[in-house]
């Protein structure tokens, strides 16, 4: 496995891969590698010759009393899972090699960034659309995956994507969840026994949601009411949002008619914790 820290190494890399023909994979992360990362690097693997892992826990996403110092940096470890699911570089550069001084240039997607994560952390997409086109000037990859579970992130990145004519596809890649249902995430191992334990409920909820709407219920209202009465049965759970949108506007509807986003967030102490459901296809009456 090759550990590349420099963006002129990476350059230079990616450089000959294209000379030689050979097609990148790219799947970027922010470390402390879960089986959903895995998912995405395995899925890179079998579609092209390079599969590329960026590991950068990036500053610019982060707001300024979010967990950017204790986010879990296990670098030894990520290195040896993305080699056994098939990675064939790390790419780990430095903030400071990333962001260099007197930084001032940033991306911003207008639509789709200010509802369900960007009203909660306003200057979040910002930072990730900065460093995902960075990265991707970086790597110059063929294809990028990203999973559907920060599916706000997969929209905004195919939107730039789309409209600054970046020349990658964007791949996108199911949810991988424990065998309870809750949504695997590097933050999970911030939530404390008992958090863990009720933190079921998001999954429980968009559940619940599911059979109503496969019952025939298309009411936006009484579907964010039901999973809203289900978060609240968890005395440890605090809603941050429940939003039920269209997924291509990300505008909020009041009749489910898919393409449907059901998205959450939910807090258990300073842990926030995302899910979410996308509704394809309704019950004809
Ligand atoms: P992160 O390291 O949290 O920035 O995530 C890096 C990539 O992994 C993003 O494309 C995420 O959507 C994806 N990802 C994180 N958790 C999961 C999961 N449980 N299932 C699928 N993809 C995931």
């Amino acid at each position: 496995m090759k550990i590349i820290t420099t963006i002129k190494e990476m350059h230079e890399y990616s450089a000959d891969c294209r000379r030689n023909g050979k097609s990148i994979g790219f799947v970027p992360t922010m470390g402390a590698l879960h089986e959903g990362h895995l998912s995405l690097i395995r899925a890179s693997d079998a579609e092209n010759d390079i599969t590329i892992v960026s590991i950068f826990v990036n500053p610019t996403q982060f707001g300024a009393n979010e967990d950017l110092d204790k986010y879990p940096r296990t670098l030894d470890r990520d290195t040896e899972l993305s080699a056994e699911s098939g990675a064939d570089v790390i790419f780990a550069p430095t903030a400071a090699e990333m962001y260099g001084a007197n930084y001032a240039t940033y991306i911003n997607v207008e639509s789709l960034t200010q509802g369900l994560c960007g009203k909660s952390r306003p200057t979040h997409f910002r930072g990730v659309t900065t460093v995902v086109a960075k990265l991707f000037n970086i790597v110059s990859p063929r294809r990028a995956y990203f999973g559907q579970k920060d599916a706000q992130q997969l929209a905004v990145i195919s939107k730039m994507v789309a409209d600054l004519n970046m020349s990658v596809e964007i791949i996108p890649c199911p949810i991988v969840r424990e065998l309870d249902g809750l949504a695997m995430s590097s933050r999970n191992m911030y939530l404390t026994p008992a958090e863990r334990e009720q933190a079921t409920i998001l999954y429980e909820a968009l559940t619940a949601a599911q059979i109503l709407i496969t019952a025939g219920e298309t009411d936006a209202a009484i579907i964010k009411e039901k999973i809203a009465s289900i978060l609240n049965t968890k005395n440890l759970a605090t809603i941050d949002y429940v939003e039920i949108v269209d997924f291509a506007t990300f505008h909020e509807i009041e009749t489910i008619k898919p393409p449907t986003l059901i998205a959450l967030a939910v807090k258990f102490g300073n842990t926030r914790l995302i899910d979410n459901l996308i509704i394809n296809e309704v019950q004809k009456p």
